[in-house]
């Protein structure tokens, strides 16, 4: 579930261009805190795709024993998270991290942070260390002062967002056609598979993110001649291929969220990929 969110999420963090200061909004509470848990992981990761699962930041984040990933709760009442927590964090972001290139905070139940404890927040959010990362896990980004989520990336696991799981399992497969018509040079077989793009924006940007995704893993497994996960790709296309390729997903997904036609930003996707 949401691991669609959370391959985008890992894709921009691989970009460097995840912002400092993330909210998760959710009414499933073990799912975003599970969400603000995996993303914290790959924050501290210490490997080049992020997260690899592998190296001892990752193994610590997934037993919750990580040093520089730190927890704070509210309880079920509006106040219970105090300002004296937000007063804490910000004395603890002052120290740098012990083992990890940053440190993570995650927020659990903001939305019970009185207005003084946002406002002191706010202040931490504004001017944090630059080694500092918080991720605020809501119910609703709505409980938050407009200051405080004027400071924050919001990505909601709405109902939509959790019917992407079957979606997912689409846009993969989807993505693994791409790659094969790209591989063989065969530009029909690309146009059929965007004509379904054409009414479909999203199952667009959802392909071209797992195409993002599985060219990095390509590219990364040849630079440093790991075993990749699609070893045909790897061999098939050149590191430039591959960086093109990433390039073009990016310019395609800006291209969708700047609201371009899907009639438009289907041929694009053809003629770029081919050409
Ligand atoms: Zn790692």
């Amino acid at each position: 579930m949401n691991d669609i969110l959370l391959n985008q999420i890992f894709d921009i963090l691989n970009r460097n261009k995840l912002s400092h200061a993330i909210l998760i909004e959710s009414g499933d509470e073990e799912s975003r805190l599970n969400v603000a848990k995996r993303i914290a992981q790959a924050i501290v990761c210490s490997s080049e795709y992020k997260p690899c699962n592998s190296c001892s930041n990752c193994k610590k984040a997934a037993g919750d024993v990580h040093a520089d990933i730190a927890l704070f709760e509210g309880g079920t009442t509006v106040g219970s998270f105090k300002v004296d927590f937000v007063r804490e964090i910000s004395r603890d972001a002052a120290i740098l991290p012990n083992e990890a290139d940053r440190k993570v905070y995650i927020l659990n139940r903001a939305e019970t942070m009185s207005v003084s404890a946002q406002n002191a927040l706010l202040k931490i959010l504004e001017e944090p260390p630059a080694y500092v990362s918080f991720i605020l896990s809501v119910p609703s980004k709505s409980a938050m002062l407009p200051t405080v989520l004027s400071r924050v990336t919001v990505y909601s696991l709405t109902e939509e967002v959790t019917s992407y799981s079957a979606d997912a399992v689409k846009a993969t497969e989807t993505a693994d056609s791409v790659l094969s018509a790209v591989i063989k040079n065969n530009e029909l077989e690309l146009l059929k598979i965007a004509t379904e793009f054409e009414k479909d924006k999203n199952a667009l940007k959802m392909c071209c993110a797992e195409i993002y995704r599985i060219c990095s893993e390509a590219l990364i497994s040849k630079l440093t001649d790991k075993d990749s996960e699609n070893p045909e790709l790897a061999l098939s296309l050149s590191s430039a291929k591959l960086i093109k390729i990433t390039e073009i997903c990016d310019e395609i997904i800006n291209s969708a969220n700047a609201n371009m036609n899907g009639n438009l930003l289907a041929t694009l996707f053809c003629s770029k990929l081919i050409s």
